[in-house]
């Protein structure tokens, strides 16, 4: 069962009834899921616990938001593998180098886990229809999920996302619609016309139910670890709900005494792109939120977020963690792919290639020590990314009568 207790906004502190349909806060701000993890522990909820547990992200059950069993919808997500990274890492001077591989859920990236929380809690409040902005992933994930709960989903993309996600979105009966521009203008015209036609507004971070899932990567990443939290994790940044997830994940994991009490937490980093780096800008510049980025250009499409609406969280996770922000040129992320891909047989999608050079460089720097135990999360699969490959290899033919 769940612990569920209320929502409350990310930024003012004000609480909400859980069971109600919302998507912000009066004042703007993002509503965050809070439990009664007192109860949760004191039911039994501890590590010893999940042994035997299915292998999904429903393992943990108690902090997810779903009240009544049959509205799950999932398809097997969660509990991806933490590889260690041997090769690569020798290769760049990092032995204690790990990949959290999220390219192996359900629709190929981690998205997936955002759309089972999400699609489960709006199936269990009755929503009917959701409707959301999407740069490919997210589409492709909550169309599937959408349509395994019978829930219609209308997507609004960018007309340059990558095409395999909108297949994936139409194949599963979304409708998918393209707009010549930004994933924030997509969300513009999902703002301006969800209520009439019904939609409950499923955009990164406009519901309070998304996040939940991805949080599952932080109790994952600990526990697969048995428990000994990694030193760094770096994480592909574009909404940031990611990575504001983990850093949630972390503190409750503390509060539940499933961490000491003065457990060094591990620095996250969130990694952009030199094309859109809007939160990297305002991290340096020492500002509690970003400003919008102009003309956003990235071959990591997942992270060509130009300003996102949880900005404040993703650097209030940074900084409290002593972590940092850095931004990686296309070139570097091709390089790093070519890097994972030839190294360790990770075929990887760009956004997760990104994490690969700016270890680089954070080592370079002298910020990453050599034995540091560095996790870098995965985002998703390379084959969702097609159009963006150019084999360089020589495709050697053979006759076919020899
Ligand atoms: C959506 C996406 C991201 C960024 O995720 P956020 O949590 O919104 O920052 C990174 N990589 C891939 C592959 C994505 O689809
Ligand atoms: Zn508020």
């Amino acid at each position: 069962m769940t612990f569920l207790s209320h929502l409350e906004c990310g930024r003012c502190a004000k609480t909400y009834d859980a069971d109600l349909l919302r998507n912000l806060c009066d004042c703007g701000g993002p509503l965050l899921v809070r439990y009664d993890l007192k109860a949760a522990a004191a039911s039994g909820f501890r590590p010893a616990a999940l042994a035997g547990r299915v292998s999904s992200l429903w393992r943990y059950r108690e902090v997810l938001p779903v009240r009544r069993e049959e509205n799950i919808i999932t398809l097997g997500e969660g509990m991806t593998p933490l590889l260690p990274l041997r090769r690569l890492g020798e290769a760049l001077g990092l032995p204690n180098l790990m990949l959290k591989d999220e390219g192996l859920n359900p629709t190929g990236t981690f998205k997936a886990r955002g759309a089972a929380t999400g699609i489960s809690r709006a199936k269990e409040l009755g929503v009917k229809a959701v409707a959301m902005p999407t740069n490919g992933n997210a589409g492709g994930a909550w169309a599937s999920y959408g349509a395994r709960a019978g829930i219609s989903v209308t997507l609004v993309m960018p007309t340059d996302a990558p095409a395999m996600s909108v297949l994936e979105a139409t194949a599963v009966g979304a409708k998918a619609y393209m707009v010549k521009g930004q994933i924030t203008d997509a969300g513009a015209i999902i703002g301006r016309s969800a209520q009439a036609n019904g939609w409950f507004e499923a955009a990164t971070l406009k519901e309070p139910w998304r996040i939940e899932g991805k949080k599952t990567m932080g109790y994952e990443i600990a526990e697969q670890l048995n428990w000994e939290l990694p030193d760094v994790i770096l994480y592909p940044t574009g909404g940031g709900v990611g990575i504001i997830g983990i850093y949630k994940a972390l503190l409750e994991m503390r509060e539940l005494g499933w961490l000491p009490e003065n457990v060094k937490l591990p620095r996250l980093v969130a990694v952009q792109a030199e094309g859109c780096q809007p939160i990297v800008k305002a991290f340096q510049e020492g500002k509690t939120v970003s400003e919008k980025w102009e003309n956003a250009s990235t071959v990591a499409q997942g992270i060509r977020v130009p300003k996102a609406l949880g900005d404040f969280l993703v650097l209030e996770a940074v900084r409290a963690t002593g972590g940092t922000c850095v931004a990686v040129a296309d070139a570097d992320t091709m390089w790093g792919l070519e890097q994972i891909s030839r190294l360790e047989g990770a075929f990887i999608c760009p956004e997760g290639a990104s994490l690969v050079a700016a270890a680089r460089m954070l080592l370079k720097d002298g910020w990453l020590q050599p034995q540091e135990r560095v996790v870098l999360l995965n985002t998703g699969a390379g084959i969702k990314y097609p159009d963006i490959f150019k084999s360089e290899l020589p495709v050697l033919e053979i006759d076919a009568t020899i």
